[in-house]
């Protein structure tokens, strides 16, 4: 990047986007793209996006966003219900608690960014008590996935939940979902970091009763992994904390072979787990770096032939729930309204779905004859 921009470290995120625009006609464009989904930044990002074009891409909007296929809320249609504000059910086996629906930089392309979800305020302390005492009543209910927004924004409230989590007797995996490693990698200090260990409590003598502390990490790109925020990373995990990475397929960014190869041997050998590599969801604003699924099967293929440590989960997520891609898939497509659609067949029962979520089919789901959901996905271009 150029002199100009290295300048512009200290002014506002819009002008360094708009000092990016071409000409007086994106300028206008991008200001009506931020009015909707504005840009924030930390400032240690700030530094990287000056250097790092593949980290710039994933934080700064474009002109493009201004066309989309995508909608604001793409997964969250299908999990709206709830008896407590900041707790949701969409699986058997866990359950979603999202004490902060802001997070501390806006991803371009997850949902996260539209004001839709960020203005939603964070859960009372008295929503945390109510959302425990419900999950306390849910028999098949083993583990929770603490989301966001991110939890880190504010740490006192996350041990909050967690010491009482970790209290309930039917809940044994505790998962936290953070970019915070990358955003603000000074968060984890030592005191942090050996609070969070406190929640790993073996139980050599009655396996069972274990109780295990994750966390869900997400890098997209090896210039991510810089050593501030390894030296993060190595905190939590020499403290003995799983960590496990979430990679987004991004055009443009990371949707070749040797860029995930190179990610996720980066990872391997900096004691992260190679979890998941999700199709990038159709958010409103994001097509111009979603690919197709074919080119996520694609490069699938290729990683297919590594050791089985270095292959992730491939994975797309209709609203109804995940749908897990292997090198041979391929879809049944449609053309719906002028968008192009998979058409898949989800693993859930309708009428389970109905139990756990307390709600029907998300839109673009129906029931199929033996009970099953079918969903339709929109697809990206590439
Ligand atoms: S990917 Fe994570 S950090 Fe980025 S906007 Fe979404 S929830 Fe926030």
């Amino acid at each position: 990047m150029d002199n100009a921009l290295v300048e512009l470290l200290n002014e506002t995120c819009v002008d360094m986007v708009h000092l990016l625009a071409n000409s007086e006609a994106e300028n206008i464009i991008i200001d009506g793209v931020v009015e909707e989904n504005p840009v924030k930044l930390t400032p240690y990002l700030k530094k990287l996006i000056l250097k790092y074009e593949s980290i710039a891409k994933q934080f700064l909007p474009t002109p493009q966003e201004a066309q989309t296929n995508g909608t604001a809320t793409p997964f969250e249609e299908g999990k709206k219900t709830s008896l407590v504000y900041g707790l949701e059910r969409v699986y058997r086996d866990r359950v979603l608690l999202t004490p902060h629906f802001d997070c501390p930089a806006y991803c371009r392309f997850c949902y996260k960014k539209s004001r839709v979800m960020r203005n939603r305020r964070s859960m009372t302390y008295d929503e945390i008590d109510q959302a425990l005492a419900e999950i306390r009543k849910m028999e098949d209910v083993r583990g929770a996935l603490i989301t966001g927004g991110d939890p880190f924004m504010d740490s006192s409230k996350l041990f909050y939940m967690l010491d009482r989590l970790i209290a309930l007797g039917n809940i044994h995996e505790i998962r936290i979902g953070t970019r915070m490693l990358l955003n603000s990698p000074h968060v984890f200090t030592d005191a942090i970091c050996d609070q969070l260990a406190d929640y790993i409590r073996p139980d050599f003598h009655n396996p069972s009763k274990s109780k295990y502390l994750a966390i869900n990490v997400h890098f997209n790109h090896p210039d991510e992994l810089q050593p501030e925020v390894l030296q993060a990373c190595h905190k939590l995990s020499s403290r003995g904390i799983t960590l496990r990475n979430q990679t987004v397929l991004l055009k443009g960014i990371n949707d070749d072979a040797q860029t995930m190869k190179r990610l996720f041997h980066l990872l391997l050998r900096n004691n992260i787990i190679v979890y998941y590599m999700n199709h990038c969801m159709p958010v409103a604003g994001s097509d111009h770096l979603r690919t197709t699924v074919q080119k996520g099967i694609d490069i699938y293929k290729e990683l297919c032939t590594e050791s089985s440590c270095s292959i992730p989960h491939y994975v797309f997520a209709p609203s109804g729930g995940k749908v897990h891609v292997g090198p041979d898939s391929n879809y049944r497509t449609s053309i719906v309204n002028g968008i192009k659609m998979l058409n898949v067949r989800l693993l859930y029962k309708a009428n389970e779905f109905r139990r756990i979520t307390r709600k029907d089919l998300p839109p673009l789901h129906i029931e199929t004859r033996d009970g099953f959901i079918n969903g339709n996905y929109i697809d990206g271009n590439d």
